[in-house]
């Protein structure tokens, strides 16, 4: 029996190759649970503007076709309805989001704030863009889904990083055409796939995971950065007011 045991236990150098071993698989496995976060999390946050484009489309159903409002204070048709302005360290609230009309249709404050979302305290990450039931900023703002020239092409929801503390009003940016249409207004978020790229959706309920080419793009400090030639902000031109004219 003695004989038996003393057949089956590893010796030292066995063991050493053992762990070893291990070490090897682990740091093989690694990285990929950490590319499967990353890839969750992404997915978390098209799942979340899928679900309040869902809400947005059930609203524009339920009221003849009129969207409700891209800004976050105006009126109380507005998404979020704050009735006074969020300042630092206090965030807007979950009263503002309780109050808009988004919350009628779904009901939970969850699906308002991205999963990579960096700031702790921020209820909410997503801004509307303003060409859907905004307010003036260089382009026809239309406030009905049957007037807009291309809806499927036309973004809803964006990942919005705000220096200041909240997401304030709605998402701006200088449409094609105009003469300052290589500078920024409001800029896009880099919060997914480790600061590469950001999460948008569109009036057909998809959301879209880009990833910026421009490396000007993840660096934005402030709004209004000029960046002559970025196509980051070039393809947001394109979604941000598509086949809208004569207002530049
Ligand atoms: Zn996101």
């Amino acid at each position: 029996m003695i004989r038996s045991l003393q057949r089956r236990a590893f010796t030292v150098p066995e063991l050493l190759a053992v762990i070893a071993l291990i070490v090897i698989i682990i740091s093989i496995l690694l990285p990929s649970l950490g590319k499967a976060r990353l890839i969750t999390r992404q997915a978390g946050c098209q799942n979340n503007q899928h679900q309040l484009v869902i809400g947005w489309r059930s609203y524009v159903s339920d009221h003849g076709m009129k969207m409700m409002g891209a800004h976050t204070h105006r009126s109380q048709h507005d998404w979020v309805v704050n009735s006074t302005s969020p300042s630092l360290p206090s965030n807007e609230t979950e009263e503002a989001l309780k109050n808009g009309r988004m919350y009628d249709y779904v009901g939970t404050l969850d699906i308002y704030r991205c999963p990579d979302e960096p700031n702790e305290h921020y209820l909410r990450s997503y801004s509307m863009n303003n060409y859907v039931g905004g307010a003036g900023w260089y382009v026809n703002v239309q406030s009905r889904t049957s007037s807009l020239p291309k809806p499927n092409k036309t973004m809803i929801f964006i990942d919005e990083p705000d220096p200041r503390g909240y997401n304030w009003g709605s998402w701006v940016i200088f449409p094609k055409g105009h003469a300052q249409q290589e500078q920024w207004i409001d800029w896009a978020a880099s919060f997914h796939n480790g600061g590469a790229g950001c999460v948008l959706s569109f009036a057909d309920g998809r959301a879209e995971y880009w990833r910026w080419e421009d490396t000007r793009t993840s660096d934005i400090q402030w709004f209004y950065e000029n960046h002559p030639g970025n196509v980051d902000l070039d393809r947001l031109q394109e979604v941000f007011n598509p086949g809208d004219v004569g207002n530049p």
